[in-house]
């Protein structure tokens, strides 16, 4: 039920877990980061506390200047590792994460099975990911344009993160009904549910608005519509006490 990514030159996984530390408030029966270093994708994730994936990683390579974690609430399939995200496409080339329900999953699920998508889970999330795989392919486009064509696909609520072994160096995020905040530092960029991951890194703040897709790539983030309308983000300065 929380979001947090990072993208810039710092190491990406400490400020993942601890933003998830920050968003435990809100309640989640797993948790999960995905890390993007150069061209390599890793994910980790686990079915309980945040603490349990702290111990699950300890000894893994963590390395990544850009990467993202979920803490999870489930709606479509039971807690347990394989339903905890980030999710993978089926070629693993693309990872996402989500928080919200996707109503039309069903009938998305089938038509992908029938192009030949293989699934692992039982949710909700993992249609997504392989709808916006799908679409790429056919399209043979940018996975920006592809993941902003699956938004008009999806029923229901999202706030989510994709990121692509072939896409290094950036990080796409879109929200609808979730809700998404992006911190704005000097060359880099976090992203959360709430301002509470980030406020210790930065007070500028853009609050996303439904229908908005955020792409993050050489030090600038580009805000669009669903309809690839380029947005003026409003930036505001916030005034929390840490
Ligand atoms: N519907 C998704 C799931 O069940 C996301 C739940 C959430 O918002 O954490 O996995």
């Amino acid at each position: 039920c929380g979001i947090v990514a990072y993208i810039g030159h710092r190491e990406a996984c400490p400020i993942i877990l601890k933003g998830l530390h920050r968003l435990e408030y809100r309640g989640y029966d797993s948790a999960g980061v995905a890390l993007l270093d150069g061209e390599e994708l890793t994910v980790y994730k686990k079915k309980g506390k945040v603490a349990e994936l702290e111990g699950f990683i300890a000894e893994k390579n963590t390395r990544a200047n850009i990467g993202m974690g979920h803490t999870r609430w489930a709606t479509h399939g039971e807690p347990n590792d394989v339903n905890a995200h980030p999710h993978y496409s089926t070629s693993e080339r693309i990872a996402i994460i989500h928080n919200g329900i996707i109503e039309n999953y069903a009938a998305l699920k089938e038509h992908l099975q029938q192009q030949g998508h293989v699934f692992h889970s039982d949710t909700d999330t993992e249609v997504f990911v392989n709808l916006i795989e799908e679409i790429q392919k056919k399209n043979q486009g940018s996975l920006e344009q592809a993941v902003r064509l699956a938004l008009h696909e999806v029923v229901g609520a999202y706030a989510i993160v994709v990121l692509s072994k072939d896409n290094p160096g950036q990080l796409i995020a879109a929200r609808k009904g979730s809700p998404l905040v992006v911190g704005i530092g000097e060359n880099e960029f976090f992203l959360a549910s709430d301002a509470t991951p980030i406020i210790e890194y930065t007070s500028d703040v853009v609050y996303v608005n439904d229908y908005e897709l955020v792409v993050i790539r050489d030090g600038e983030m580009d805000l669009r519509s669903r309809e690839d309308v380029k947005q003026t983000p409003y930036i505001q300065k916030l005034e929390l006490e840490l």
